[in-house]
């Protein structure tokens, strides 16, 4: 069987299907082949189920590349408050969270049967079921799905990242850039817990569960967010965030009493000086069985004014060398990819073969936890969509 389009996207996750909706808009006749069984799935279990679809402060500089300046564009063209007036005229429920973070009240399937409404209302063709195993230009692209092939002058690659093969993640999208000769920027697994070393998870993975406001801080950012513990290493919003500009062997810097200080009391000269005191202190800021672990493993070496400042001064810059990640099977995004000095920023058009896109989380361009990377999925999507 052969079907000829004016545009063919590969993949109907976020992106693909906003450049989808864009292209139908202005009449161009577009496929979108998926193939998973249905449309979307990281959608529907994206915000813990209920879609954190963008962020109202979403800036240049909430997302991670190897150009920051790449993604300016067509965020700019496309913004949350475009994605929340589409929100809107569906008439779908959604709070904001915290940090300008905007989640469906009911359901993440809300976001998804939005979409796919606009792409029924623009004419798209939806195929499922359909796995593209080769694609080659001739005068116009030609994918093979099986026995079936599709042609088209545009070919647009929206086949996502490497995170979460379970749901289907494969690594279509940047063997499709090599073949063609566009670079990559290696794939690693972003906004993903850390493995603490063998020391490190002695003294404290039996905290597992325990979390606190801590800062954390490597290659020159920080946020200042909660970490969770777990069974292997550390993980929660802050350590996620600080994970997409971590690589081995670099050491993450950890504030776990940020803008406090411990051994304030122990400056009134009246004030004991032991082991008690102190803990009864560190209970204030830090959970009991974290504060009392931190005592156990980092009792200081005497009581003297010099200690004390040490003792402050390590829990205000904990120093964590991770021994890897939770990899690509627990990583919310992938960092790196398809090379963004290889696309045009204003349509994500290769400039190097003519009518070849990529959008999505397949390109060098990584958010931060908080909306951003559904923000670049639509962003990126319009901007292919309204060129082909
Ligand atoms: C657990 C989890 C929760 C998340 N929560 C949020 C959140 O709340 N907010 C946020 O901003 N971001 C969140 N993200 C990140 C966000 O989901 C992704 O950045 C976003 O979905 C990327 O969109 P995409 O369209 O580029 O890729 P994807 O959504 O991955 O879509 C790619 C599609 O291509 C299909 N495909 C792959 N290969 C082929 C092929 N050869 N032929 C045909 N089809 C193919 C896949 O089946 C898939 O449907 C979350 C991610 C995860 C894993």
């Amino acid at each position: 069987m052969a079907y000829s389009f004016d545009a063919l996207i590969l993949g109907g996750g976020a992106a693909g299907l906003m450049c989808a909706i864009e292209a139908g808009k202005r009449g161009r006749r577009v496929a979108v082949i998926e193939r998973a069984d249905r449309l979307g799935k990281k959608i529907l279990i994206s915000g813990g189920g209920r879609c954190n679809f963008t962020n109202i402060h979403c800036w240049p500089e909430n997302f991670l590349s190897s150009n920051p300046h790449f993604a300016r564009s067509a965020l700019a063209r496309y913004t949350p408050a475009d994605f929340i007036a589409l929100v809107e005229k569906h008439g779908i429920p959604y709070h904001e969270k915290t940090l300008g973070q905007l989640f469906c009240d009911r359901s993440a399937r809300d976001i998804l049967q939005m979409l796919e409404t606009e792409c029924r209302r623009a004419g798209v063709r939806i195929f499922l079921n359909t796995r593209i195993d080769a694609v080659v230009k001739q005068n116009e692209f030609l994918a093979q799905a099986g026995n079936v092939e599709f042609t088209a002058p545009a070919l647009v690659v929206a086949t996502g990242g490497l995170s979460i093969p379970k749901i289907g993640a494969t690594a279509f999208g940047y063997d499709l850039a090599r073949q063609f000769g566009l670079a990559i920027r290696q794939p690693r697994p972003g906004l993903v817990p850390l493995v603490l070393n063998a020391d490190d998870c002695s003294r404290y993975c039996d905290l597992a569960g325990v979390s606190a406001e801590v800062s954390a801080w490597c290659g020159g950012q920080s946020f200042r967010e909660k970490m969770l513990i777990t069974h292997r290493g550390l993980s929660g919003p802050a350590i996620l965030q600080i994970s997409s500009y971590w690589e081995k062997p670099q050491t993450i810097s950890i504030d776990l009493v940020p803008g406090s200080e411990v051994t304030a009391a122990f400056r009134n000269p009246k004030a004991a000086r032991n082991l008690s005191a102190l803990r009864t202190e560190l209970r204030k800021y830090l959970p009991l069985r974290f504060a009392d672990c931190w005592l156990e493993t980092n009792t200081p070496g005497s009581w003297t004014n010099h200690a004390l400042a040490e003792f402050e001064k390590h829990i205000h810059s904990w120093p964590v060398s991770p021994a890897g990640t939770e990899g690509f099977e627990k990583a919310e995004v992938t960092a790196g990819g398809v090379d963004t000095d290889e696309l045009s920023d204003k349509t994500m058009e290769s400039r190097k073969v003519p009518g070849l896109y990529f959008i999505g989380e397949v390109v060098d361009v990584t958010g931060h936890l908080g909306g951003f990377n559904f923000q670049w999925a639509w962003a990126s999507g319009a901007a292919a969509g309204r060129a082909i």
